[in-house]
């Protein structure tokens, strides 16, 4: 297939600085969860990405020295001595394998820290501990502490440079480190030289810069990556007319690209740049952007969640951009640039903005992403997202009973591998499973994207989709498959079951009709009795929050109780609570946090205060029980029972929810990936085992090395 001509501007060369990237598509730095201390995935999760076609990748922020240690918050991702040269070299070797460009983003948090790993005081523009840097301490820097801190900047560029990158990012991105914290009049109260007036406030990172370049001499591309605009409110943060287009001017001389991004009234609140789709359109920072471009003779780079190829052109030919920057949209689809440059357009993973990816990070652990399966999966497991291994068995045949996530996922991923005969088989009118009716969801559309892609692939591979046939256990075994995988879901308890008080709601039973469960609503159809509508939520992800609003708009009144200290504690964690927890509010759900409900009787839902033990009741017309999922084990455990006592030569699997509900439909997906990934062994129902990055006593430095180059032996 070949492009449409529209799309060439994308792949024009630009040049930034000293070097010139082959095409407009950057991999703007992102946290992974790999930092420094799992080398080996972190160098091929990026390298996966080049070889997708990004023109540049860059790391995530990397602290300067031990001063800004923020173990705790982040996995570490450090520059701190000579040391780091080597592990870094990887991901530089492997990316410029693939004739990308590599960037290194610099970062020292100011406040934002920690020291769990160094236990030293940071240093910052005052002496407040605040927001995200409550955990740590600091000292408010005199001029010669402002010295050293710009010359561990210079020695990390260095080191940088040694280790092969070709780009250094001085950070003042989301609010989180010093030099756009200097910037800002919320932190930056100093009356000497460096507070002030917009030129005083930007002397640091002016300085900085400079000392960054001189020492680099050109043979380095040095970038910013800058807050415009912090979103705050009142006058103590980023103004775009103001310290957004000032700083421009003042420092537009001293870089040689803009990496620019909107949001961030302090770190915590980084989020707001990695909208999730709920609250967040794609492109949604172009008014902001658009500002910038008056003040500046150098590239711009921008973010936006772009997945559209329209959308991209039309950013760059209106002059918002000239380059395409992009993070979840390189998790979702490492290949995004390629698939675009060859008119591949179907073949895109969009990113569906859950922010489940983030979510792993502020859980401190590594990346995943409901998209793409293969997503922090490169190294430990030698995955690819576009090269599966071929099967030695293509003639096997293979019935799937289920096209929900873990289902399609399996059936793709079967298909794409060169199995000749598979065949998918869902009741239900459409495939989808579950994800089909959660996206009717406020909010929740994109994840539809979960399935089209799934849909789109399938209609090109081997596989035969059966939607609307049910299968019996007997229909199963005469089906005359070789391997059957049976990948039938979960459903919600209808006794409001839950792990708490592991019992269900007495009085309570989905039967009744003001009663419900939430598939019963969203897939059924079933309509709440009365006005007053009690949502029981023990499970604390989108499910009670959504439902309360939902049926908020549509009219009840809704009470939403929670046994968590706040509502949809996942949430905090994709950072959709920024937005979810007011909207709420704002609608009028009352949300009850701490408590629990054991009994539904007479017109009321009775529970109790899990910190006091005082009893609490709530009016409730109708109650919805978002409680648990119970795996749909009947199916499964009936094939098994026949397959094994009739002797019947088929092979039987269970992948999904019908095994374990999983609350992330991206586990879910693992699941189908991983069975058909390594169905040629010979006990595919068991795991396979995965590098783990840790430091080997006895090693030496060529067997660590081969272990980071080659994998281990299985
Ligand atoms: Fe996008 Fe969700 Fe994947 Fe993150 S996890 S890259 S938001 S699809």
């Amino acid at each position: 297939m070949t492009r449409p001509a529209r799309y060439d501007i994308l792949f024009e060369p630009i040049k930034i600085g000293p070097r010139t990237m082959k095409n407009r598509f950057y991999q703007a730095p992102h946290c992974t969860g790999f930092g420094d201390v799992f080398p080996g995935a972190q160098a091929s999760h990026r390298a996966m990405k080049a070889e997708g076609g990004w023109a540049v990748v860059n790391t995530e922020a990397t602290t300067i020295g031990p001063e800004f240690d923020w173990a705790g918050q982040m996995t570490p991702s450090r520059m701190w001595d000579d040391d780091d040269i080597r592990n870094w070299s990887l991901m530089t070797e492997k990316a410029h394998e693939h004739d990308a460009l590599v960037g290194m983003q610099l970062h020292a948090g100011g406040g934002f820290l920690t020291g769990f790993d160094s236990r030293l005081p940071g240093r910052h523009i005052h002496n407040r501990l605040e927001e995200a840097g409550w955990l740590g301490s600091v000292i408010a820097m005199d001029k010669s502490d402002i010295r050293e801190v710009q010359r561990m900047y210079v020695e990390a560029s260095l080191r940088a440079q040694r280790a092969g990158f070709d780009i250094v990012n001085v950070w003042g991105g989301e609010s989180a480190s010093l030099p756009v914290q200097f910037l800002m009049n919320v932190h930056n109260q100093r009356t000497d030289e460096y507070g002030g007036t917009l030129e005083n406030r930007a002397r640091f990172w002016l300085e900085t810069l400079e000392q960054v370049h001189e020492a680099l001499n050109d043979d380095m591309v040095v970038c910013a990556r800058f807050c415009i605009d912090s979103l705050h409110e009142g006058p103590g943060g980023i103004r775009v007319e103001d310290e957004g287009v000032g700083f421009v001017e003042l420092a537009d001389d001293l870089v040689d690209f803009w990496d620019v991004q909107v949001g961030g009234e302090h770190a915590e609140l980084w989020i707001k740049d990695a909208g999730p789709s709920r609250f967040y359109e794609e492109n949604f920072q172009a008014p902001w952007v658009r500002k910038i471009r008056p003040h500046t003779n150098k590239p711009i780079i921008g973010v936006g969640r772009f997945t559209s190829p329209d959308t991209m052109v039309d950013a760059i030919v209106s002059g918002q951009l000239d380059i395409i920057g992009a993070a979840r949209p390189s998790i979702s689809d490492p290949f995004l640039p390629k698939k675009i440059e060859e008119g591949r357009f179907e073949d895109i993973r969009e990113c569906i903005g859950c922010n489940v990816c983030v979510s792993r990070i502020n859980a401190r652990w590594h990346l995943i992403c409901t998209q793409n399966s293969t997503a922090g999966e490169e190294y430990r497991r030698g995955w690819h997202p576009e090269t599966i291994p071929p099967t030695s068995k293509p003639d096997e045949s293979i019935l799937i009973v289920g096209a929900g996530a873990a289902g399609l996922e399996c059936a793709v991923t079967l298909g794409q591998r060169g199995f000749k005969n598979v065949h998918l088989v869902d009741a239900a009118n459409d495939i989808g499973g579950h994800v089909e009716w959660i996206a009717n969801l406020p909010g929740m559309s994109a994840w539809r994207r979960v399935v089209d892609w799934r849909r789109a692939q399938l209609a090109k591979l081997p596989v035969e989709t059966i939607p609307g046939k049910h299968l019996s256990a007997d229909d199963i075994l005469d089906y005359g498959a070789d391997n059957v995988i049976v990948a039938v879901g979960a459903s919600w308890a209808p006794d409001g079951m839950n792990g708490i008080a592991h019992a269900g709601v007495a009085g309570a039973s989905s039967d009744m009709p003001n009663v419900a469960t939430p598939e019963q609503i969203l897939r059924d159809g079933k309509v709440l009795v009365g006005e007053e509508v009690v949502v029981l939520d023990t499970e604390g992800y989108f499910m009670g929050a959504s439902l309360a609003q939902r049926l908020r708009q549509d009219g009840y009144s809704v009470t939403l109780v929670t046994h968590f200290p706040g509502p949809s504690p996942y949430f905090d964690l994709t950072g959709e609570n920024v937005h979810m927890r007011p909207l709420l509010e704002q609608l009028g759900v009352k949300i009850v946090t701490e408590h629990l409900i054991t009994e539904f009787v007479d017109g009321q839902a009775r529970g109790s205060n899990l910190i006091t033990g005082r009893p609490t009741a709530w009016n409730a017309d109708s109650l919805v029980l978002v409680t648990q999922r119970n795996a749909n084990t009947t199916l499964h455990t009936h094939l098994d029972q026949t397959i094994t006592e009739s002797g019947v030569a088929i092979r039987l699997f269970h992948i999904g929810d019908c095994v374990a509900p999983r609350m992330l439909v991206a586990d879910a997906i693992f699941d189908g990936a991983r069975l058909a990934r390594e169905f040629d062994h010979s006990d595919p129902a068991v795991a396979r085992r995965y590098i783990r990055e840790r430091r080997l006593i006895g090693a030496t430095d060529d067997v660590y090395d081969d272990m980071l180059r080659v994998g281990l032996p299985r």
